[in-house]
């Protein structure tokens, strides 16, 4: 039996639960609100399951919106995949998709209205001036000299930046709030910028893009998000939109809560540097079963229901800088593949073995159940012919004392079959060993030979029926635990050379019909997915999600 994981504390959901108790009784809304520039990735998945998880508990709605203020950086692609990620971990938004670049007129509608109230202004600085002017956390920072400029005036010259009458970079519109605030978020920050750029959803409307911080809240506003739920990062700027919400006049207000983001060893949750991997050829697309993205882990093998478990069993905290052991998703997946993946037997490394005392024609079929726990699986059909072949690591022709497979002189079970010997090894001219000539026990069909102990099982598959097919062994894309700890730049520098090791292995025969996405447990080795590219094209491909041995079980129990 798996090990049952009880899932961790989730403070928003806990304080959702005591507001309803407090007899709050408004519908909530929650959103996942991506920027459409890359895939989603595990980090991604907490949010979404927290997310559209609160608005499923207590009867709410959960929008999609992408927050698409950088048209530079986004595209339609990235909206595609974001979606279908989505939706095949099991979530649906409610209503259609939304895009903050629909409240494009809106939000410029607000910006005309904080330069009427003298609460915004349109500033000639460069960029580095304005950096400069800024100030540090220990100094203050200094008013631009634009920025007494009459509300006529500014007026005038949003509008020309908007009309595109101006370059990239030749002014911005700022809030004037306090060039001397603590909280360097609140000394004037940009809410428009002058962008010549195409956007994916408005085209050439727009010359000017509103910022992140000035889109954000607002657009949570417009939706009638109740609760505006993000990643500690954005505490500080947490002032800031409040600003924004008192001094607009928005329909509603949404409170922020801030939770901690998910960081895993091995693994990086950085948009650009998962790029970076993508644009570098250093993997095979966003979707490469190494990433830790939602469709690269879709294609690994993982289950949606599996992310999703994970994501219940790290819970949902404040607190910062923790680092989830990889060993927990593993964990997840391991525990629903044992439950739910049929069986097989694969051999990844063949080596041929002759079975000397069985006819060229003979041939038995064994009827094996496709899981030891599930009578609902079919029933597996597996040949025994003269020639089979086992893996290689199961044979070793000076063997250590406890090695229970297969040595010259010794025996073995055949899983599901009988006892062999290996009478003799036969080499190639070079010392290179071409095939193990063995012996068949015919007594020992089901039951152990008379006063003989034979202790190890092996996995086998027939010559003749036997399919070809590739066996890709991942591994986690990165040696040390924290590739980009020290330097950012440095993460490269750590890939894991052995990340990706290919076999050319034969399945038994009820693994040729495997469709895409199927997953097995390749009896003895580990579990495995039939890669959905590879189908595709007809080939039969089987990705390794994880291995059998679950380390994060075995410290539960320890603990
Ligand atoms: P960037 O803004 O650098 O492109 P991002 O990771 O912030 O990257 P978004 O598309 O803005 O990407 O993220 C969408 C939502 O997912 C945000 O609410 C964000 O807080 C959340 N999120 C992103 N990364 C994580 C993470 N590692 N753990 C939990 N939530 C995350
Ligand atoms: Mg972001």
């Amino acid at each position: 039996m798996t090990t049952e994981t009880t899932s961790a504390p989730n403070f928003i959901r806990n304080q959702i639960r005591d507001e309803r108790e407090a007899g709050r009784d408004d519908k909530i809304v929650t959103r996942f609100p991506p920027e459409p520039n890359g895939f989603l990735h595990i980090g991604h998945a907490k949010s979404i399951c927290l997310n559209f998880g609160l608005a499923e508990q207590f009867g709410g709605d959960c929008h999609l919106r992408f927050d698409d203020t950088n048209p530079a950086k986004e595209e339609q692609a990235y909206i595609d995949a974001i979606k279908a990620d989505v939706e095949w971990l099991g979530f649906q938004w409610a209503g259609g998709v939304r895009f903050a670049s629909d409240y494009f007129d809106q939000l410029y509608a607000w910006a005309q209205h904080l330069v009427r109230e003298g609460k915004a202004y349109v500033d000639d600085l460069s960029p580095d001036e304005i950096r400069e002017y800024r100030g540090t956390l220990t100094e203050p920072g200094r008013p631009s000299p634009y920025r007494e400029r009459s509300a006529d005036e500014n007026l005038d010259l949003l509008e020309r930046m908007r009309t595109g009458e101006f370059a990239e970079g030749e002014k911005v519109l700022r809030a004037r709030i306090d060039m001397a605030a603590p909280n360097i978020n609140l000394r004037d920050p940009i809410l428009y910028r002058i962008r010549h750029a195409h956007h994916h959803q408005t085209g050439d409307k727009w010359k000017i893009y509103p910022s992140y911080d000035f889109t954000h809240g607002q657009s949570d506003a417009i939706e009638g998000v109740t609760h505006s739920i993000c990643t500690l990062e954005f505490e500080d700027h947490r002032p800031l939109y409040e600003w924004f919400l008192d001094n607009l006049p928005v329909p509603c207000k949404p409170r922020q809560i801030e939770f901690a983001r998910l960081n895993m060893n091995y693994t990086l949750t950085s948009k650009r540097k998962l790029k970076l991997l993508v644009d570098q050829g250093i993997v095979d697309g966003w979707d490469d079963p190494r990433m830790p993205t939602i469709s690269g882990m879709r294609r690994r093998g993982y289950t949606a229901a599996s992310i999703r478990k994970f994501c219940e069993m790290i819970g949902v905290t404040r607190a910062d800088g923790g680092l989830v052991d990889i060993a927990m998703l593993t964990h997840a997946i391991r525990s629903d593949l044992e439950d739910n993946a049929p069986r097989a037997m694969a051999v990844l490394r063949p080596l041929k073995v002759v079975l000397t005392n069985v006819a060229e024609d003979h041939e038995e079929v064994y009827e094996v159940p496709g899981h030891p726990a599930r009578e609902d699986m079919a029933v597996r059909k597996v040949p025994l012919t003269r020639e089979l072949y086992i893996d290689a690591d199961d044979f070793m022709e000076e063997p250590p004392k406890k090695f229970f497979r297969l040595a010259p002189g010794k025996e073995v079970r055949l899983r599901n079959s009988y006892v062999i010997r290996c009478d003799e090894v036969v080499k190639d001219p070079a010392g290179e060993i071409t095939e193990l000539r063995c012996s068949v026990d015919f007594d020992t069909l089901g039951k152990n030979p008379e006063g003989r102990k034979v202790k190890g099982v092996i996995h086998w598959v027939s010559v003749t029926h036997g399919v070809p097919m590739e066996v890709r062994l991942y591994d986690n894309l990165f040696e040390v635990e924290q590739p980009d700890r020290d330097r950012d730049a440095d993460f490269l520098e750590h890939l894991n050379p052995q990340s990706l090791v290919v076999c050319q292995a034969v399945g038994e025969p009820s693994l040729a019909e495997a469709s895409p996405e199927s997953r097995f447990q390749f009896e003895r080795v580990g579990y495995f997915c039939a890669d959905r590219h590879a189908c595709e094209s007809g080939k039969l491909v089987f990705n390794r999600t994880v291995g059998l041995k679950d380390s994060w079980a075995k410290i539960k129990k320890k603990g």
